[in-house]
């Protein structure tokens, strides 16, 4: 091997960068390795926010969220590993404002929060609509300071495998050409999502799956791959997403006849029915010739200038940009397109996949806590959750955050080095 670490992450967006830092602050000699550069990692994209009932902005609790989340699942999600994610969550977002996110705040102060599709209260923490961008920034100067290694620009294609454990990856060197070999007791597929399997998607070039295909080949089941989720409002032509931050604020769906068509579909919920629920509706109007040049138009001109240069100035920029229009004045053309994979590589609550010294976070992995249906901004946390076991420093308790905050950055006693 040409290099060796204790733990070697392939990935480095939100999901890579925040396990590098667990790793590192448990002691381990840490790496980071990606086919870009971390902080063009598509997790900068994320715009609408992150889950966490914190209670800001109407009562709820980490019960809620997780009730929320299994309904929203289908009730096909993992329920225990729900619970711990939603547990988790406030820690994990304060820790990240501890860190630097510049998250929005309410009118005296708090982490201000939206309402996102089929959650029972406003629980999404946001900032403006560049949330994700906020996100990798923060973690990246974390991973920055904390001066852990990155090989950037390497092409991760094959995992080595001895002794019915994995040992490393072997990568091509996409600047200089070549291939090189990385030695780790623990490697971790952290390689984000696989969108770009369709033409219509809200996902960068670089979302293909790599990481579900490196751990399907050394014989790690995928679990769940049927569950891709549509999001309703991609812009058209392009696929770019359009946050469900702007239904949060309380933008309107139409179809040709200028109907709010979700009344008949979700009339409780209407815009903020589920991402399927509205993804299907949409699609049933178009096909019924309510559409208009294949898609619906989301209308966001009631919301008044202000309110869309203070928290949705990054939507109207890609709508000006992309389509050449402007939502404070004119209707966004939209449709369904695929935005996030529900499926991946099976591990366990703590990351860990049915191969010794295998793990995988974020997008790429299936735990599952999303079921057939992930909810808006539960991904972002999914992300920021951090992977335990393994990594050697904190152990499995899972009564919650204020367990892990005591041991935050310290080694557990004689607890193995990964
Ligand atoms: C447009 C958009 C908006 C979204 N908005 C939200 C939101 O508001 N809230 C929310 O919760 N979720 C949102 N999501 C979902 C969420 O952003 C993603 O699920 C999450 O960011 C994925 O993070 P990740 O770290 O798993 O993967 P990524 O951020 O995609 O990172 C993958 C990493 O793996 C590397 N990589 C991949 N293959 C290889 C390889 N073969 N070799 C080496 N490196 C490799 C890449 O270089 C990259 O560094 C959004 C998704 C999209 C597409």
């Amino acid at each position: 091997m040409e290099a060796r670490h204790d733990v070697l992450i392939v990935g480095a967006g939100c999901a890579g960068m925040r396990a590098a830092i667990e790793a590192f602050d448990a002691g381990a000699d840490v790496a980071l390795l990606s086919k870009i550069h971390p902080v063009r990692s598509h997790s900068g994209a994320a715009e609408g926010g992150i889950n966490a009932a914190l209670g800001n902005a109407s009562e709820d609790d980490p019960e809620t969220h997780a009730y929320d989340t299994v309904k929203g699942s289908d009730y096909l999600g993992d329920q225990d590993a729900i619970q711990i994610l939603c547990d988790e969550a406030p820690d994990d977002v304060y820790q990240l404002e501890n860190w630097g996110a510049v998250f929005s705040r309410t009118e005296d102060g708090r982490i201000a929060q939206r309402p996102f599709g089929a959650a029972g209260a406003p629980r999404t923490a946001y900032a403006a609509d560049i949330t994700g961008h906020v996100l990798v920034h923060v973690l990246y100067e974390q991973v920055m300071k904390r001066q852990i290694p990155a090989y950037e620009e390497y092409f991760a294609w094959k995992l080595v495998m001895d002794d019915d454990r994995c040992q490393g990856v072997i990568a091509w060197d996409l600047l200089n050409g070549g291939l090189k070999s990385i030695g780790a007791k623990t490697v971790i597929l952290a390689t984000g999502g696989a969108g770009r399997l369709y033409v219509g998607t809200t996902n960068a070039y670089s979302c293909t799956g790599d990481g579900m295909a490196l751990a399907l080949r050394v014989g790690v089941a995928l679990k769940d791959m049927e569950m891709m989720q549509f999001h309703p409002t991609t812009l058209s032509p392009t696929g770019v997403l359009i946050t469900e931050g702007t239904r949060g604020e309380g933008a309107y769906l139409l179809n040709s006849e200028g109907d709010r068509f979700l009344e008949r579909y979700a009339p409780n919920a209407m815009e903020l029915a589920s991402r399927d629920v509205i993804s299907r509706a949409e699609q049933t109007e178009i096909d019924e010739g309510r559409g208009i040049d294949g898609n619906v138009v989301l209308d966001l001109r009631h919301l008044g200038a202000d309110r869309i240069l203070e928290r949705l100035h990054g939507t109207r920029e890609l709508a000006m940009t992309f389509a050449g229009v402007d939502p404070i004045y004119e209707l966004l053309p939209v449709r369904p397109g695929a935005h996030y994979h529900m499926g991946g590589v099976d591990t366990d609550v703590w990351g860990l996949t049915s191969v010794e010294g295998l793990y995988a976070a974020g997008e790429c992995a299936c735990v599952s806590v999303h079921g057939a249906n992930r909810l808006g901004g539960n991904a972002l946390m999914e992300t920021i959750r951090r992977p335990c076991r393994g990594l050697g420093a904190l152990e499995h308790d899972r009564r919650g955050p204020a367990v892990h905050r005591g041991r935050r950055g310290a080694r557990a006693q004689g607890a193995p080095r990964p």
